[in-house]
C-alpha cells in the first residue's frame, strides 16, 4: 500500500472553488458576486491608467526593463525604498523608525505571502498562539496553521448584526491567565474594510481595543489589503497603521501589506512584510532580517520582478502617484455608489447596513440556505457566508440581483 495514501482529499477553497463552479454554470443572468477583484461598470477587470501607464513606460524603457535576473532575496532595494517611504513617511509618521533603522522589510508575494513569511517566523521563534477575528478572510487560519502555530483563537468580531468590540476584549482578557509570557499570542488586526463583514472599529473604539492589546502583551498583526478602498483615501485609511505606532510593541509590530486591489496587481504578487522592532537591543533588527532571508530562500527564493517595478513607477513618479490617487478615489466611488443604487432597490434596511460597511464587500446576513437558492435557482454567487463581493454588480445587473434578493428572502 502506498503512503501516499495517507494525503487524503483537502475541501476545495472556500472561495476560489466557487468560481470553478461559476463558470461552468448555464444560467443565462448568472453573476459572479465571489471573489474580490475590481471590476469596472462594464463586468470588466481594467487596469488603472496609473498601473498602465507605468506598464508602458516599462515596456518602452529597456533600462528600466533589462534585467530579468534575480531579485535579492528580500527584494529590490528601489521597492524597499517606495514601500517604507509610502507606509511609514507618508501613509503614517514613521520616519523616526526608519531613521533609526528600526524597521525590517520583505518584499513579499501579496499580502499572503507577508502574512505566510510573518507566520513562519514568529511560530518558529516568538508565538504559537494566534487570535482571528470571527469571522474573518477564510485564509487566514489555512495560512497560521501550515506555517507552525498550535493555535487558532477566533474572538468574537461580528454578531448579530453589528460588530460587539466588548465580547472581544473580554475574551481576550478572560483567556490571558492561561497564556504563556515566554511564549506570548498574537493577534490579526484588519487595518480597514473587514473581510467579510466590511465593517470595522471606529478611531474611537480602537482607541479602547489597542490598550488591551499593548497590556496584555498580544503581538498585532496588521493585514493592509484594502488600504484606500474604505475613505478613497490611501492616507486616511492607513489610521490603524497610525494608531499603532503610537504604541512601542516589546514583541514587534507586523504590518502585512498588499497592492493587490488597490493597485490591481493581483496576479502579479506584490505586497510587503515590515517589521517595526524594538530600540533595544540594537542586534535584534539584524538577527531578524536574517532569519526572515532563510525563511524566504528555504520556500521560493526570491520574489517576482515586474509587478514591483510596476508599482516603483506608481510610487516614486508624482504624475502616476497622482493619477493612483485618483484611480483608488474612482474605485471606492463606484464601490459606494453600487451600495447607494442597492439600497434604492432594496426593500431592505435592516440587511443593508448602509452607514457602517464599507469596501470591497457587502455581508448580507442571508443564511446558507438562501445563498444556496440564489446561486442554484438565480445563479447568483456569494460566498456561503452571505459575503457578496460588490464589485461584480453593476448598471445592466442590479435590478435583476435585487430582485432576486427580494424573491429569496421573501
Ligand atoms: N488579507 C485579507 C483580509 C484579504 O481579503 C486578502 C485578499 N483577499 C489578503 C489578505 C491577501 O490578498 P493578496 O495575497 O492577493 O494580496
Amino acid at each position: 500500500l502506498s503512503a501516499l495514501l495517507r494525503v487524503t482529499k483537502a475541501p476545495a477553497d472556500k472561495i476560489l472553488g466557487l468560481t470553478a463552479k461559476f463558470n461552468v454554470d448555464l444560467h443565462p443572468n448568472k453573476i459572479n458576486l465571489t471573489v474580490g477583484i475590481y471590476k469596472d461598470n462594464n463586468g470588466r477587470v481594467t487596469t488603472f491608467p496609473s498601473v498602465a501607464s507605468a506598464q508602458s513606460m516599462l515596456d518602452s524603457s529597456l533600462d528600466l526593463n533589462n534585467d530579468l535576473s534575480y531579485l535579492p532575496i528580500t527584494g529590490s532595494q528601489d521597492y524597499q525604498d517606495n514601500v517604507l517611504n509610502f507606509l511609514y513617511r507618508e501613509s503614517s509618521n514613521g520616519h523616526e523608525l526608519l531613521e533609526d533603522n528600526r524597521i525590517t522589510f520583505v518584499q513579499t508575494l501579496s499580502g499572503t505571502g507577508a502574512l505566510a513569511v510573518a507566520s513562519k517566523l514568529l511560530a518558529t521563534f516568538v508565538s504559537k498562539v494566534v487570535w482571528i477575528p470571527n469571522p474573518s478572510w477564510a485564509n487566514h487560519a489555512n495560512v497560521f496553521q501550515w506555517n507552525g502555530f498550535n493555535q487558532i483563537k477566533y474572538y468574537t468580531y461580528y454578531e448579530n448584526g453589528k460588530l460587539d468590540i466588548d465580547k472581544w476584549l473580554k475574551e481576550l482578557k478572560d483567556n490571558y491567565s492561561s497564556a504563556d509570557p515566554g511564549w506570548p499570542s498574537s493577534i490579526v488586526l484588519h487595518a480597514c474594510c473587514h473581510n467579510p463583514t466590511g465593517v470595522d472599529p471606529t478611531i474611537e473604539q480602537w482607541k479602547q481595543i489597542l490598550p488591551v492589546i499593548h497590556d496584555l502583551g498580544i503581538i498585532p498583526i496588521v493585514d493592509m489589503a484594502y488600504q484606500g478602498m474604505e475613505s478613497g483615501d490611501l492616507m486616511k485609511d492607513a489610521y490603524l497603521l497610525r494608531m499603532c505606532l503610537e504604541y512601542e510593541w516589546p514583541n514587534g509590530l507586523f504590518v502585512c501589506q498588499s497592492f493587490a486591489k488597490n493597485m490591481g496587481l493581483y496576479g502579479e504578487r506584490v505586497g510587503s512584510l515590515s517589521v517595526v522592532v524594538p530600540p533595544q537591543p540594537k542586534e535584534l533588527k539584524n538577527n531578524i532580517d536574517s532569519q526572515l532571508k532563510k525563511i524566504v530562500r528555504g520556500i521560493y527564493s526570491s520574489p517576482p520582478g515586474y509587478g514591483s517595478r510596476v508599482a516603483n513607477l506608481v510610487l516614486s513618479n508624482p504624475a502616476l502617484k497622482q493619477q493612483w490617487f485618483t484611480d483608488v478615489k474612482g474605485m471606492s466611488d463606484r464601490l459606494w455608489n453600487i451600495r447607494v443604487e442597492m439600497h434604492k432597490r432594496l426593500n431592505w434596511p435592516s440587511l443593508i447596513d448602509f452607514k457602517t460597511q464599507h469596501g470591497m464587500f457587502y455581508f448580507t446576513g442571508l443564511n446558507p440556505y438562501q445563498v444556496q437558492i440564489l446561486q442554484e435557482q438565480y445563479g447568483i454567487y456569494l460566498t456561503q457566508d452571505g459575503r457578496m463581493s460588490l464589485s461584480g454588480v453593476n448598471s445592466s445587473n442590479v435590478d435583476y440581483l435585487c430582485e432576486s434578493l427580494h424573491q429569496v428572502v421573501e
